[in-house]
């Protein structure tokens, strides 16, 4: 039994990921296709990134933090899911896949833009939107079910990946508030910020020393410059409906 699954490995998906599995929530990322980001041809409004970047490398890097952080991926289809014990939502969820073996989790985030069809038998309340289908949820992305949630454009977000991006780490969060995980902030602070007052590091909290600092900041460098080495070779994926030769 996991403690958080997330099905959809997007743009939301993956924040929300690296949020839970950064608190020590055991994650599974379930995903069964392609983000929509990669139609894009040129992520030009996220901030950090001054010129833009491809799309799909940021989907790359954005998944390599995810799993850095702790986070296991799984490829499936999720086809449906629903309680362990109607009687107490507390005993989790079962989620099937096509032709996988059925998964179990403690709490479901759901970050499956445009599919929230799987989620038909718990009854989250959807609706319908045009020709697609959102879910209905609160501030932090709880659904009519506890311990179901929706991050990002199935969660009625705009459609910007900065907002799906945003939406899925306050999800994360709101599960990990909801979860026994003691847990303050997702901050490093440097060497006394907190210590320095007689206070503890908070739980979710950590203090690094200069040198740790340094050695950080050279991998982050190092890990940068390797992505960034060459153009990303992967093209954008066109609409489904126009015609390609
Ligand atoms: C052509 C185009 C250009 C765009 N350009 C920009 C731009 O320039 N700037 C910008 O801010 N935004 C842009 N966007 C919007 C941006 O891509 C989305 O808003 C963002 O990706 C939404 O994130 P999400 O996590 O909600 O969904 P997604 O990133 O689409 O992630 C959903 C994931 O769920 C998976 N999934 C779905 N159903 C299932 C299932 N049943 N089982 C398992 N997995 C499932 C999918 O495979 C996918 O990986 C563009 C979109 C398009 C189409």
């Amino acid at each position: 039994m996991r403690d958080v699954l997330i099905v959809g490995g997007g743009v939301s998906g993956l924040a929300a990921g690296i949020f839970t599995a950064r608190a020590g929530l055991d994650t599974l990322v379930v995903d069964g296709g392609e983000s929509i980001l990669a139609r894009n041809a040129s992520l030009e409004n996220y901030p950090g990134f001054p010129d833009g970047i491809d799309a799909r490398l940021y989907l790359r890097m954005a998944r390599e933090q995810a799993k850095s952080a702790g986070c296991k991926f799984e490829l499936g289809h999720v086809t449906s899911a629903e309680p362990i014990d109607d009687t107490d939502l507390e005993a989790g969820f079962r989620v099937d896949t096509e032709g996988g073996e059925p998964l179990e989790a403690r709490r479901l985030i759901a970050a499956s833009w445009s599919d929230s069809e799987w989620l038909t038998p718990l009854d989250v309340g959807r609706e319908q939107r045009g020709s697609k289908y959102m879910v209905r949820v609160d501030d932090g992305g709880r659904t009519a079910v506890d311990g179901v949630y929706a991050a990002g454009r199935i969660a009625g977000e705009p459609h910007q990946t900065i907002v799906a991006a945003g939406h899925g780490a306050k999800v994360g969060l709101a599960a990990i508030h909801d979860s026994d995980a003691a847990f303050y902030h997702d901050w490093v602070a440097p060497e006394g910020y907190f210590t320095g007052r007689d206070r503890e590091v908070p739980p979710g909290c950590e203090e690094i020393d200069d040198e740790e600092r340094l050695e950080r900041d050279e991998r982050a460098r190092e890990t940068m410059r390797e992505w960034l080495a060459g153009p990303f070779d992967d093209e954008p994926t066109m609409h489904p409906s126009v015609e390609t030769e």
